[in-house]
């Protein structure tokens, strides 16, 4: 895999866009990282606390780590002082312990809300009628240690363009309304995540905003999940 010409790639196709990437790097040893950091990369996801902590503490500081995995609340309270972005927060239970462990940072943790847009039962995300809630809810608007910053999605894993696209035509679409409804200080729609390396052109036309890449950089993984 040449890590290096597929970076060049990514970033000339987005160097006229207003979209990220984030370099999904789990399962892949921290050299590999250090390869793409030395490209100019410096944002990692990661779908392991463990993980994601054991390659904090290797690699270099001005590194933004994004949680882009199910996370569990038991867990939050390992990656709250350092993470920069968590996209899969997909339970207002989790964003509670993100709000506590945040404090306990002094810090105000950015999140999205991972919204369940495919068809598959296995794949995590909230509905639209539990986003509602989570926006409109009073408790909410007193956490004072996050930040809501946008939405995430997973489209489908299938070959059908159509569907993926009408997957994050949904998304995006929710994306807009959200944005336009009045919100408390502590959440802005910013950022929308979808796109993987199967569907990121689609997603970056229908709006995405940060694209999570993984095998397309770093090729095939062993443990892939
Ligand atoms: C692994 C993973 C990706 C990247 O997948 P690729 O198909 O390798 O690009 C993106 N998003 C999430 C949530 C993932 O777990």
């Amino acid at each position: 895999m040449d890590i290096k010409n597929n970076i060049k790639e990514f970033q000339n196709y987005l160097s006229d866009k207003s979209c990220r990437l984030v370099a999904v790097s789990k399962t892949k040893p921290t050299e590999l990282l250090q390869e793409a950091y030395n490209e100019g990369v410096r944002i990692f996801g990661e779908n392991k606390v463990q993980e994601l902590t054991d390659k904090y503490e290797a690699l270099p500081k001005d590194i933004e780590w994004h949680m882009i995995g199910h996370l569990q609340r038991n867990k939050v309270k390992y990656i709250a002082p350092f993470v920069s972005l968590i996209h899969s927060v997909d339970t207002f239970k989790l964003l509670k312990e993100i709000n506590k462990q945040g404090a306990k940072s002094e810090r105000v943790i950015s999140c999205l809300l991972q919204i369940h847009i495919a068809k598959e039962e296995t794949k995590f995300g909230l509905s639209e009628e539990e986003l509602s809630e989570i926006i409109n809810s009073e408790e909410t608007k007193a956490f004072e240690n996050i930040k809501i910053v946008g939405l995430m999605g997973m489209a489908t894993f299938t070959d059908n363009k159509d569907q993926i696209r009408k997957e994050f035509q949904y998304l995006k679409n929710l994306f807009d309304k959200t944005a336009s409804l009045a919100l408390p200080e502590n959440i802005e729609m910013q950022e929308l995540s979808m796109g993987m390396s199967g569907d990121y052109s689609l997603a970056v036309e229908e709006g995405s905003t940060l694209i999570r890449v993984g095998s397309a950089i770093f090729g095939a993984r062993n443990y892939d999940k």
